[in-house]
């Protein structure tokens, strides 16, 4: 993100320009910057077939720049096309973090006349984040893996309680190239063929997942955020560092800085990568969890056995 001064806006060539889209040199005042960002995400939409007329759409909301822009913008366009929308949101349990973001959401929410459902890790799984790390015994056990575990089931369960059929969250491009490296360093390669744009429906009632914010810069949002006025919570998650994915988001944006447009090139290329292995991903037969009764490809799912190793350790302390 570059802001300039005095430059003309290679749109409208009547306003200055504020912005500069740095993979593709166009220069943009701030009318046609927030048009083009909408644009772009009603694009990635279209191109990927991702919302049909009627779609009953949750919102996954935490109260970040990008949940909360993907909210207004689908806000501003789904009313032509007959969608309806509940905000969900997800306490995981995480001290003098989460408290600030639900709040910024529940008024966020309230402006726009969105309603808004709430649900926490400690309500569905008995255990939250801070306590679950309070008691681990081994660091293999990483917060980020455990909370992406419970996170997907409770986004799963608030959308099938709201009879939503899509799910949208508010993933970009930099957490789109960011997530097909993890899985390349960790040998995930059906992940990556997964994590190809266009949805499928799964699971017994059929949702689709769906990310329209895919082909924006995480700086294109804040710009966005920051332009609309969106409030948004800048704290971050204090588990954070644990992740592999910090230390690859600092070397995808140092490359960045030196040269510039790259991390729109490795997109991509991540696109294409993924689309070839969609085709070839080895179905695995799905069966019923023998605990929880939900689809799984083991006889216990992931969030069961990660309950289960949870308790396990909380009865030994
Ligand atoms: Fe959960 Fe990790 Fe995200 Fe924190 S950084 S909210 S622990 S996934
Ligand atoms: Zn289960």
């Amino acid at each position: 993100m570059t802001s300039l001064n005095l430059e003309e806006c290679n749109k409208c060539r009547e306003r200055v320009g504020i912005y500069k889209r740095n993979y593709s040199g166009e220069i943009l005042c701030k009318a046609c910057f927030l048009l083009s960002v909408e644009s772009k995400v009603k694009k990635t939409m279209n191109c990927f077939s991702m919302v049909k007329h009627g779609d009953k759409l949750a919102v996954a909301v935490s109260g970040g720049k990008d949940s909360l822009t993907l909210l207004y913008i689908l806000n501003k366009i789904s009313k032509s096309m007959a969608n309806t929308i509940t905000a969900i949101t997800v306490d995981e349990g995480i001290g003098g973090y989460r408290s600030e973001s639900i709040q910024i959401v529940k008024e966020f929410c309230s402006n726009l006349n969105i309603e808004n459902k709430i649900v926490s890790y400690k309500d569905l799984f008995g255990i939250g984040i801070d306590e679950a790390m309070a008691i681990r015994s081994s660091t293999k056990v990483t917060s980020c893996s455990v909370c992406g575990t419970f996170r997907r089931r409770a986004i799963d369960l608030l959308a099938e309680w709201n009879g939503a059929n899509v799910v949208a969250t508010g993933h970009n491009l930099d957490d789109h190239i960011q997530s097909f490296f993890i899985n390349v360093f960790s040998g995930d390669v059906d992940r990556i063929g997964w994590s190809y744009p266009r949805p499928v429906e799964y699971g017994t009632s059929g949702i689709r997942k769906i990310k329209p914010l895919l082909a924006l810069y995480e700086k294109e949002i804040i710009f966005y955020a920051l332009h609309q006025n969106i409030p948004f919570q800048s704290l971050e998650c204090p588990y954070m560092n644990e992740s592999i994915r910090t230390e690859i988001r600092n070397f995808l944006n140092q490359l960045e800085e030196t040269r510039p447009g790259i991390k729109y090139n490795i997109y991509n290329s991540v696109l294409k990568i993924s689309a070839g292995l969609k085709s070839q991903i080895s179905h695995k037969g799905s069966t019923k969890c023998l605990v929880c009764q939900r689809q799984s490809t083991n006889k216990i799912c992931s969030v069961c056995k990660t309950v289960v190793m949870l308790s396990g350790q909380s009865s030994k302390k």
